[in-house]
């Protein structure tokens, strides 16, 4: 039976490598996390899994030619998520697994459904949030921006946070224990807590650049085809940097949660 998961995993991995939702490296790492996933969380915490990557890869597809004005893809877009993407948003999670493996307590479950609650806020927020029809609002900068750069809020980009980590959390209620509404709040808290922070991080801490050709602020070190000029930041505070460190918060702040309603 165990078996039977293990290759259910495989092949799933397989299958998003060739629909391109995962690079090869990244499907490896993919199924790295679904295997430790399935043996430290059984069953459940690979639907959990599924949840964020399920729902993330289909709204990064979703509405791609509107976000494409916002974002310019680079090749190893369109080749699907890579090995550091998949550890910017699952390296928490992995890490949880981890723990569970080595020192059984159930402080690990609560763990690893905060990381992948953030991540799913975070990815739904800003999936979602940049169909906005209104500007963000950069917080360092205080000034409405230009869409599609890290730091900025929409109230869209809010609310679809807040629904992202609900819908773990609420998975997570009738997945393990229907008696423990409190951690399923714990859980949406400490996603929608983690998305707070990613935002922040974004504002303060991750570096820009800028566009020669279409004189816009990016993200990315491609735009229209060219490299761009960093403008702000230090080169090693990437996006997926803030985004391992906010699913990190994310976990802490669950599992701080956790305890202390425990005891
Ligand atoms: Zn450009």
């Amino acid at each position: 039976m165990e078996a039977a998961f293990f290759a259910g995993i495989a092949l799933l991995c397989m299958g998003s490598f060739i629909f391109r939702l995962l690079t090869l490296w990244g499907s490896s790492a993919a199924f790295l996390t679904g295997a430790l996933t399935f043996y430290s969380f059984q069953w459940q915490g690979l639907v959990i899994l599924a949840m964020f990557f399920l729902t993330s890869s289909l709204l990064t597809k979703w509405k791609r030619e509107v976000k494409q004005d916002y974002y310019s893809e680079t090749l190893e877009d369109k080749k699907g998520r890579t090995v550091g993407q998949v550890f910017a948003n699952g390296g928490a999670s992995i890490l949880a697994a981890i723990g569970a493996v080595f020192m059984p307590d159930p402080v690990w479950l609560i763990m690893f459904t905060g990381a992948l609650a953030t991540a799913t806020a975070d990815t739904w927020a800003s999936e979602i949030g940049i169909l906005s029809k209104t500007k963000p609002f950069h917080l360092k900068e205080w000034r409405k921006v230009e869409a599609g750069l890290s730091g900025a809020v929409t109230r869209l980009g809010t609310i679809a946070a807040v629904l992202g980590a609900a819908a773990i959390g609420i998975s997570y209620y009738f997945l393990y224990d229907t008696s423990n509404l409190m951690g399923s709040g714990i859980i949406i808290f400490a996603g929608f807590f983690g998305n707070i922070a990613d935002t922040l991080f974004g504002a303060w801490f991750e570096q820009k650049f800028f566009c020669q050709i279409c004189k816009t602020e990016t993200e990315s070190k491609w735009h229209c085809k060219m490299k761009t000029v960093r403008i702000f930041g230090l080169p090693w505070v990437t996006n997926n940097l803030v985004n391992f460190s906010s699913t990190i918060i994310g976990a802490l702040m669950a599992g701080g949660l956790y305890i202390w309603t425990v005891n």
